[in-house]
């Protein structure tokens, strides 16, 4: 059995930032990062709005850039999957296979994954399928597009498309879009997006590549195949919660509740206790000692550097909670 005084589930921005901020406070934490550690940028190429990199980054440099600098000052990265955990008693349990951690405090920056149809299309990801138009687009110059989905990144994957691809389809399974008014404006004026509503997608053809749709209308039943050579999943992100569902409180979209969250969502911002701010965590989740940061609280963010600032602001609480003050202010 080994002993922390904390550990980091997850190593996306949010878990290497708070591993960086905690190791500066000489918290030496350790990070369990997962098997496929860095997080979505891994699966990214250019990244343009990261502060600091006039240039450009690509995903995965970024990534080790930050595991790097999070090591510099002596966080210890595992390449492994927590495999169970159990934060009922004081002392924080962690598993990974049949080898335990215990620690004084956790803090959890597992993310999000992208929410997929079911219907066989993982297997064709990277082979016409994507979930990520503002990654991909540029790969579809001259194709025929779909993007499923109708609210703000199903508008943002169309209107990525739509300087590449020679014809970008939305279709959406209702008669309106949730997306916010301005980018409904954009894709309903954008002369080279067409929209489908009321239907859904009941089939994915392709071996090995995309080769085309079978929609359905959800009005009157009518069934069409399309043969298009990009599908854009634009469906929402499932949070990566499965792990703590019994262990600390989720909200009714699966995302861990913080304080922070947990305020914002009750519509108590303006009412509650303002001493959250200078007395409490607003990191912390329903558990004390468990801390959450990045796109597995975020549903409306979900950007490299809003996780990265969440991770900031988790280790600041975790270092007030474990020492009673906060070093690196
Ligand atoms: P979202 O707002 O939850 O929209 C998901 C869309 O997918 C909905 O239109 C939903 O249909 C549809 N959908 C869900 N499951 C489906 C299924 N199984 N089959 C077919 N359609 C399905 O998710 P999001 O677009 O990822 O946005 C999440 C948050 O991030 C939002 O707060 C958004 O404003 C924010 N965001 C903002 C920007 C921006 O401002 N540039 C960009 C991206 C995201 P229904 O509408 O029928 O439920």
């Amino acid at each position: 059995m080994e002993s922390r005084e904390v550990v980091i589930i997850g190593g996306g921005p949010s878990g290497f930032t708070a591993a960086l901020y905690l190791a500066r406070a000489t918290l030496k934490p350790l990070v369990l990062a997962g098997e496929k550690k860095g997080g979505q940028l891994m699966f990214t190429t250019e990244v343009e709005n990261y502060p600091g990199f006039p240039e450009g980054v690509m995903g995965p440099d970024l990534m080790v850039r930050m595991e790097e600098q999070a090591k510099k000052f002596g966080a210890e990265i595992r390449q492994v999957n927590a495999t169970k955990v159990e934060f009922i008693n004081g002392v924080k349990k962690i598993w990974v296979g049949d080898e335990l951690i215990e620690t004084k405090a956790v803090v959890i920056s597992t993310g999000a994954s992208s929410r997929m149809l079911g219907l066989g299309e993982e297997k064709l990801l990277g082979r016409g399928v994507s979930t990520c138009a503002v990654c991909d687009a540029a790969f579809f110059k001259d194709k025929k597009t779909v993007v499923l989905g109708g609210g703000d990144a199903a508008m943002e994957d169309a209107l990525a498309l739509s300087k590449f691809a020679s014809e970008v389809t939305m279709i959406h399974r209702r008669d309106e879009f949730r997306a916010s008014k301005i980018m409904q404006d954009k894709v309903l004026s954008n002369p080279k997006i067409k929209v489908i509503w009321n239907t859904e997608i009941v089939e994915v053809k392709g071996e090995g590549v995309l080769e085309g749709i079978k929609i359905k209308s959800t009005k009157s039943g009518e069934e069409i195949d399309m043969q298009i050579e990009g599908l854009f999943l634009a469906i929402g992100h499932l949070p990566e919660t499965s792990l703590f569902k019994d262990q600390v409180e989720l909200d009714e979209k699966g995302y861990l509740t913080t304080t922070m969250t947990a305020m914002m969502q009750s519509n108590k911002w303006r009412v509650s206790d303002k001493d959250i701010w200078r007395d409490g965590y607003p990191t912390m989740t329903s558990r004390a000692g468990v801390f959450g940061c990045g796109d597995v609280v975020d549903y409306r963010y979900k950007q490299a550097v809003t996780a990265a600032g969440m991770g900031c602001q988790a280790a600041l609480d975790v270092e007030k909670y474990l020492t009673g003050n906060v070093s690196s202010w």
